[in-house]
């Protein structure tokens, strides 16, 4: 999908960091608001806990020098990075944020998180992706898709921490469950927002890929859904883009409270 959308359009001076250092402008509504700080950050999955460490990652004056710390401004390949650069200028876009974006270290444990602070200038929180977690997902054949439903899910927390759902999600909640399944269910309504024909190979792709980051550690207070219900929030976040298409991300949200019925 990444490669789909490079050939589609002509940019030529699109790389990450290109994307992450533009001044933060008026459209950028939930930025506007403080993010909750009492929060750690969000993994896409259970069991990255370890990861949300601010001590790993430095101040914004560091994070660009990748010797100084954990996060890693490019994946070693320029043309990936510049067709990523592009899709996440669109999901900053319809989200309505600006997170900083790096990737990070994950040997041994493939992850993405969220952080409700921001390690970039001019960015308002940070979304982290390991590496190993993108160089697993380059090497299958429709591994593109599962890495936008990663970093829309990244961005959803974002949303969620600078517009008070994280807070709505996760009062009185045993387990992070409703806010990794509100987040997969943005992330839905993201990859059905955007104006492209999905082949049903593509579609199936990423369903399956879904599942397999669901948990059934139920009791876990790091649980986040199972891979049934993970499946369905994306689906119907999906659908919901299908079939009413003009909703902006703060309908959308509301939406997502009442799938889960919140
Ligand atoms: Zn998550």
């Amino acid at each position: 999908m990444l490669n789909k959308l490079i050939k589609r359009r002509s940019f030529t001076q699109a790389g990450l960091f290109t994307f992450l250092l533009q001044p933060v402008i008026t459209y950028h509504s939930f930025a506007a608001q403080g993010a909750n700080n009492k929060v750690s950050g969000c993994c896409l999955m259970s069991g990255g806990d370890k990861y949300i460490s601010r001590s790993r990652l430095g101040p914004s004056s560091q994070i660009t020098n990748p010797k100084s710390n954990q996060a890693i401004e490019n994946s070693g390949d320029p043309h990936f990075d510049e067709s990523l650069g592009i899709v996440l200028a669109d999901i900053s876009r319809l989200f309505e944020v600006r997170p900083g974006f790096a990737y990070f270290d994950d040997t041994g444990s493939p992850n993405a998180l969220a952080l409700p602070d921001s390690h970039l200038a001019n960015s308002h929180g940070t979304v982290l992706f390991g590496k190993q977690m993108l160089a697993m997902n380059k090497q299958h054949p429709y591994g593109d898709m599962f890495i936008m439903g990663i970093c829309a899910h990244e961005f959803a927390h974002i949303v969620q921490f600078f517009s008070g759902y994280h807070d709505r999600l996760s009062n009185n909640q045993s387990t992070k469950k409703f806010v990794e399944l509100h987040a997969d269910f943005l992330s839905g309504y993201y990859i059905g927002k955007r104006n492209i024909s999905y082949s049903n190979a593509e579609l199936y792709s990423l369903g399956e890929s879904w599942e397999s980051i669901g948990d059934s550690s139920y009791t876990d207070p790091d649980h986040h859904g199972t891979a049934e219900e993970r499946l369905e929030a994306i689906e119907q976040g999906y659908r919901l883009a299908k079939k009413q298409p003009s909703l902006n991300i703060k309908v959308a949200c509301e939406n997502g409270m009442k799938y889960l019925k919140i």
